[in-house]
């Protein structure tokens, strides 16, 4: 029996290591060259706790158990993981109500650990806080991981229990037969599959309705944002009081010890409209400011933008639908990070699994992470230059990166300069790839076998040299 997973993004990626514990073929198509390069790529990194989200709907519902499912599953795949908490802050005494809603809120959809907290013990946790604010409410169970080391991992963990990875392959239509799913086709060829899940994101709505199916549309919610560089003094992730059309701009420490500051929420019409601008970076310092008054933006070293998928529900789409086989996983806007686990299990498992009557196998959760030098004893490099010298010639200067671990990164399936950056850090410093990105063209190119000018940036629309300008 042939199953198929349409999308790797986060989603996509952990429902297809899901189906790879039943005894069946999995196969995991992505039209991009690279895993956790759609919606997944951009985001805050943020696991929520789940108060945000109104009772009832799915979004509680899969936000509050996928964040209880994060620090083992992130275990099993090596890929960080902090529990930060997080302060939603009040700066006026009027917004202080709202707190109380999203308290109660959140206890209704049983977040554990919330408590209003009064200025001076939120000061003593978080001294750089703007001293003006009148109170906060605490989330414990707040954390921060890394969205597209998370689908890589989960990607690369399912490929040892026997996945099927088609990258750079684009579905373009689904066979339906009687109300059944038949298989799909690509723009490669035809695959026939009996089960077909809809994880592809952003484009969920298209991929719906090659099955027939009548959606609402997807729309794209631009948010901007800002990365600081080493900016370790803020502690916990810093939210304001949210807006009906978001949770506003926030201040979050990445694992990696930087800070993120966005992101903004614009409607845009354009599915690959991720353009900053000089308006939306304004709005995103001065939303963090109000937060955090003694910014130091002469540390920026990174603007960017993401795109979530809205629809006018504003919730997800996750199940089984009128079609036999065809299962939904899309319309994930945040926080759909924090909920694929349980998406992904809920589907698999209570869904899939059950109506199929599959019969597990044995599986490895575990995935071993590679090696990071930044993150070894000297004695511990030592030990791995002499396994092999190029652990010990440094690409990134920045972030401190080898060659070995480039080269690591390809031999796990990197195909990009920025396939590179995201699985390895190199690039992701102050000099954002200035000094490193024609050594990893140049790695990539011999590795691959390829002439540099195939080597591309991101995707086949972005390529970086054209040739030799001297024979
Ligand atoms: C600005 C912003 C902030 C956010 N912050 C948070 C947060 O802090 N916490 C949180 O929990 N969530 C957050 N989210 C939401 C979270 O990022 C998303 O819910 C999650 O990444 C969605 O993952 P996905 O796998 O559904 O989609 P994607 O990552 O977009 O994956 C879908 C994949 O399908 C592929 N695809 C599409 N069509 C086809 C096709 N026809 N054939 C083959 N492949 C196809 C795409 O290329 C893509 O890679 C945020 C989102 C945004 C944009």
């Amino acid at each position: 029996m042939r199953a198929v997973v349409i999308g790797a993004g986060v989603v996509g990626a952990l429902i297809a290591r899901e189906l790879c514990r039943y005894d069946l073929t999995v196969l995991l198509f992505e039209r991009e060259l690279e895993v956790g390069f759609g919606v997944t790529k951009a985001n805050s990194a943020i696991v929520h706790a789940g108060f945000h989200d109104e009772p009832g709907t799915l979004r509680a519902r899969f936000c509050v158990k996928g964040n209880a499912f994060y620090p083992k599953l992130c275990e099993e795949l090596g890929v960080p993981f902090r529990r930060t908490g997080a302060y939603v802050l009040a700066l006026h005494a009027q917004e202080v109500p709202e707190l109380e809603r999203l308290l109660a809120q959140g206890e209704k959809n049983g977040v554990p650990g919330l408590e209003i907290q009064r200025t001076e013990e939120i000061l003593a946790r978080e001294p750089k806080v703007n001293p003006k604010i009148v109170a906060g409410l605490w989330a414990p169970t707040v954390g921060v991981t890394e969205p597209w080391a998370l689908a890589q991992a989960a990607v690369e963990n399912a490929l040892l229990n026997g996945l099927e990875l088609h990258l750079a392959e684009k579905v373009q239509t689904i066979e339906v037969k009687n109300g059944c799913v038949k298989g799909i086709k690509t723009d490669v060829g035809f695959y026939a599959a009996e089960i077909v899940v809809n994880a592809a994101g952003l484009f969920a709505d298209q991929v719906a309705r090659m099955a027939g199916l009548d959606v609402p549309e997807i729309r794209p919610r631009r948010g901007q944002y800002i990365l600081l560089e080493g900016e370790t003094n803020i502690h916990s992730v810093l939210f304001p009081c949210p807006t009906p059309k978001s949770k506003g701009i926030l201040v979050v420490p990445s694992v990696d010890g930087n800070l993120l500051l966005g992101p903004t929420a614009e409607d845009v019409d354009d599915k690959a409209d991720t353009t900053t601008t000089q308006e939306g970076l304004q709005q995103v310092r001065e939303g963090a400011k109000r937060l955090v008054p003694d910014l130091d933006f002469s540390r920026a070293i990174k603007s960017f933008a993401g795109l979530r998928p809205e629809t006018a529900a504003a919730d997800f789409w996750v199940g089984p639908t009128k079609i036999r086989g065809f299962y939904q996983a899309g319309a994930m806007r945040s926080p759909g990070l924090t909920a694929a686990p349980a998406i992904a299990r809920f589907l698999v498992h209570e869904v899939i699994a059950t109506e199929w009557h599959l019969s597990p196998r044995n599986w490895n959760p575990r995935r071993v992470p590679p090696p990071r030098v930044a993150d070894l004893s000297p004695e511990e490099w030592d030990e791995l230059i002499r396994q092999d010298p190029r652990f010990g010639r440094i690409v990134c200067f920045c972030n401190l990166v080898t060659e070995g671990e480039v080269v690591e990164a390809i031999r796990r399936g990197a195909r990009t300069i920025d396939g590179i950056k995201l699985r390895t850090r190199a690039g992701f410093g102050r000099c954002q790839g200035g000094f490193c990105t024609d050594k990893l063209l140049l790695i990539l190119a011999r590795e691959l076998g390829k002439g540099a000018e195939d080597i591309k940036l991101k995707s086949e629309r972005s390529p970086i040299v054209i040739g030799p300008v001297r024979p």
